[in-house]
């Protein structure tokens, strides 16, 4: 909306005299006297292109994770120049296996940064071990108290480096986060971090079994670990949960039966699964180890933010349609994380648009909260003011 306000006299408060006000969005955009509509219009041609909402990133570990491998396998923090050309615009810091020496407060700091970079960022309260690490004196405290805190997780379940929480204990996290969430109108969802163990999704089905929390509060990540993992989240789906595909995947990863999430979506599509509720997302910067049969470190990956959107892509080649691989990137995580002003192309919903090649399906240019951030050249970009010339 551009908004005209007409003949009044002005103060900056220094006497500015008779001048009209141009407001567009949340800024003031121009002063002046006469009509500025025209100038006030940037047309960009789209003509070649699909205009969609940008990408809802809802698990990423901004300041760098694990380290399984001792302090020299810490792995890098994200930068956000990186997140802004993979057109993610929206997403959520957690921390990871490492949850001493990486801290809620540097997450914080971290997410703050990456939002005066222009994009728009959340965290997670709460680790990956349980009783989880909190700022204030409980998940719930963190979740009502800070702003920036709209879950607690990932915590990790059925996976060797958990703290092997019994469903009590997971219970009792999620009411918290529950309460919290509620306090605080926020989503309060627990991220839960599915590692390779035979038991899969048993302690979540425990959870809603014996307490009254719905199945809702859950969100269950790295789905897309190996086909029986992949079967129990089909069935988590159909009971109306909610599931999440991690796009990082490595060679090895593969080799170990990890299924694309391409694929994994193809799959779902295919199987006739409601996929409303099915979101990815891009583990980037988590440290991906490798342990042998043993248990014994052998070796380690990176999580790519880049994986997002080129999985998005994989998915449409795969023969799912573009709006069904974009939901899961963009709508779908905006939902489960109640974030009604993102991943959505729709009035009163954030400006963040990117514009997508319908040929190649590269993308062409990234606009975060009305500002474009990134382009090929087809529009200009605002420069950032990190450095003085
Ligand atoms: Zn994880």
């Amino acid at each position: 909306m551009l908004t005209q306000i007409i003949g009044g006299i002005c103060y900056s408060p220094e006497p500015l005299g008779q001048q009209d006000v141009w407001v567009a969005g949340q800024s003031v955009m121009a002063l002046g006297n006469q009509d500025l509509r025209s100038s006030l219009v940037q047309q960009v041609d789209a003509s070649d292109c699909y205009v969609v909402p940008g990408l809802v990133d809802s698990l990423a570990h901004i300041i760098g994770g694990g380290g399984e491998g001792g302090f020299r396998t810490r792995t890098t923090e994200l930068k956000t120049a990186d997140a802004i050309a993979a057109g993610v615009t929206t997403l959520v810091g957690v921390l990871g296996t490492d949850a001493i020496t990486r801290t809620l407060t540097n997450l914080l700091a971290k997410a703050q940064a990456i939002n005066e970079e222009g994009l728009t960022c959340y965290c997670h309260t709460g680790s990956y071990q349980i009783p989880a690490k909190t700022l204030f004196a409980d998940t719930m405290d963190d979740l009502v108290l800070i702003d920036k805190f709209i879950g607690v997780g990932e915590v990790a379940i059925a996976d060797h480096r958990s703290s092997q929480p019994t469903y009590q204990e997971l219970a009792r996290l999620a009411s918290q986060a529950r309460v919290g969430g509620m306090l605080s109108g926020k989503a309060g969802i627990v991220s839960v971090h599915v590692g390779p163990a035979a038991a899969g999704l048993e302690l979540l089905w425990q959870v809603v079994a014996q307490s009254d929390i719905p199945r809702t509060q859950f969100y269950p990540t790295h789905i897309n670990r190996n086909q029986s993992l992949l079967e129990q989240g089909w069935q988590w789906l159909q009971q109306g949960g909610w599931i999440d595909l991690t796009t990082s995947c490595t060679p090895e990863d593969l080799a170990q039966g990890e299924i694309k999430c391409a694929a994994a979506l193809q799959q779902a599509w295919q199987r006739g699964l409601d996929l409303s509720r099915l979101t990815f997302s891009s583990d980037a910067n988590a440290s991906l180890p490798f342990f042998n049969a043993a248990g014994d470190f052998i070796g380690l990956g990176e999580g790519k933010i880049q994986s997002l959107y080129q999985e998005m892509v994989d998915a449409v080649r795969l023969g799912v349609p573009l709006e069904h691989a974009l939901r899961a990137v963009t709508l779908n995580p905006a939902t489960v994380l109640k974030l009604p002003h993102k991943g959505r192309l729709a009035v009163k919903a954030d400006a963040d648009i990117l514009l997508i090649d319908k040929a190649s399906l590269q993308l062409r240019a990234v606009m975060a909260k009305g500002r474009w951030l990134w382009s090929d050249g087809r529009v200009a970009v605002e420069r950032s003011s990190l450095f003085f010339d």
